[in-house]
């Protein structure tokens, strides 16, 4: 058996992210030797539907030729240089089209989302020393927030389970009410409730304001802690309070942006202007590890000085790597040659309405906004959840519930006989345990 032997190589060589290793022992890991489309194969040839695009970055799903152009065009030229002194026309075309697309400028890369989110809770509190106003320098986040596990996107994370063991290496905060509308009184609407947290909201501001350079927020939805949906109105709401209380909004689409929402980015449901878009993930399509951060010209001038400390001096080695830079107008690309957004909204229509066979289970809070869906299976026991997932993988559908959320987030290329193999498959998995 080909998958075994790789299965043990790995628990002994490898440390895999976001896995108790002794659990992992247990389970089986799956090694996957190649991909199409929403399906990965194993080395025995078995075949798994990707569910949730490999952590949410696979958009087009796996090997996708236009992408893969993109990259392969690039390799016959330069693979890598440095983003210091020297410049390249990957970057610079990308940078065009994100401003274009996100009517933010002043692209600034990273390699990943934690990254990004860095990146941009730096440029904050520096934008505020530099305007004279060094008090203003905490970043205030929501409850459940999830925005990345390095120390400064922890910070700004309020998930209890990954912050707990290094409280003592960031600064203590207190997050902000979550408008999530698993929250909300019986019989109150997602609306009525963002707006009884916006009124939680200004009450801090209006307390707290000369000491805040930034509000970080996933728009729309908070996935991490388990896909927590909320009103736009909410984002609305704030973006009118940020501006009241001169506190930049970070608007954090690493998650959601580039269509999994049904916009393009989560922030155009509530119409707004963020200071700050973070964005990676899908970015690249899932192909190599990039992210960006695009700010305002406000922001950026306030940088822009004859003394160089003044200046934004963050790097990376591998800033604006000129592959991944391809990687990503490959993305867009396939954005401008499909008509991605509408054909997701016609997906989105038969996944719901498939969906709705499993309202015959003991779930709660079945939710759906653009192209992804969730619900909670409240009774069940982390091992009744552990059960399910395994049968789901043995029967070939991959998903990785969070506690006891079930989602779906599946690449926008998944076809009407996938879908039904998704729901299908997850109904059985279900009922067999519940
Ligand atoms: C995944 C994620 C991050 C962190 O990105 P990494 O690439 O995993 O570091 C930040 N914010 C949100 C909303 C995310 O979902």
């Amino acid at each position: 058996m080909k998958n075994q032997q790789f299965i043990d190589r790995s628990l002994k060589n490898l440390w895999h992210p976001c896995t108790q290793m002794k659990i992992q022992q247990a389970q089986s890991l799956i090694p996957i030797k190649r991909g199409e489309g929403v399906w990965l194969y194993d080395y025995n040839e078995k075949k798994y539907l990707d569910a949730i695009s490999s952590w949410w970055v696979n958009l087009f799903g796996h090997n996708q030729s236009e992408i893969k152009k993109y990259i392969t065009d690039q390799l016959d030229l330069i693979e890598h240089v440095m983003l210091a002194g020297l410049t390249h026309e990957p970057a610079i075309l990308l940078s065009e089209k994100l401003s274009s697309i996100t009517n933010l400028g002043h692209a600034f890369y990273g390699s990943d989302g934690s990254n990004a989110i860095e990146i941009a809770i730096k440029m904050s509190v520096h934008y505020w020393r530099n305007k004279g106003c060094p008090k203003k320098n905490k970043i205030i986040y929501l409850e459940n927030s999830y925005h990345g596990e390095t120390l400064g996107a922890l910070s700004v994370t309020d998930i209890k389970l990954f912050r707990k063991n290094y409280a003592s290496l960031i600064k203590k905060n207190n997050p902000i009410k979550t408008p999530d509308w698993r929250y909300a009184d019986k019989g109150e609407t997602s609306e009525s409730y963002a707006l009884r947290c916006i009124e939680d909201l200004e009450i801090y501001l209006q307390d707290n304001h000369q000491h805040i350079a930034a509000f970080i927020i996933e728009p729309l939805v908070q996935c991490a802690t388990g896909m927590g949906m909320y009103h736009a109105t909410y984002l609305a709401k704030a973006r009118a309070l940020c501006t009241k209380y001169q506190i930049h909004l970070i608007d954090d689409e690493i998650a959601v942006g580039f269509g999994r929402t049904g916009k393009m980015f989560a922030f155009e449901h509530a119409q707004i202007k963020p200071d700050f878009i973070c964005l990676s993930k899908g970015l690249t399509g899932g192909y190599l590890p990039l992210s960006s951060v695009l700010t305002t010209d406000d922001i950026y001038m306030a940088f822009y000085e004859d003394k160089i400390e003044k200046g934004f001096l963050h790097s990376h080695s591998y800033t604006g790597n000129p592959l991944a830079c391809s990687a990503a107008l490959g993305t867009l690309s396939y954005f401008e040659n499909h008509d991605v957004i509408n054909q997701n909204n016609k997906t989105s229509a038969y996944i719901s309405e498939r969906i709705k066979t499993l309202e015959t289970l003991p779930i709660s809070n079945l939710r759906n906004v653009g192209m992804i869906w969730a619900f909670e299976l409240e009774e069940a026991s982390k091992n009744t959840i552990k059960k399910i997932t395994m049968k789901a993988i043995k029967n070939g559908l991959f998903i990785r519930p969070i506690g006891n959320t079930i989602y779906f987030m599946p690449p926008y290329v998944i076809n009407h006989v996938d879908i039904d193999f998704m729901i299908d498959t997850t109904l059985e998995a279900i009922q067999s345990y519940v």
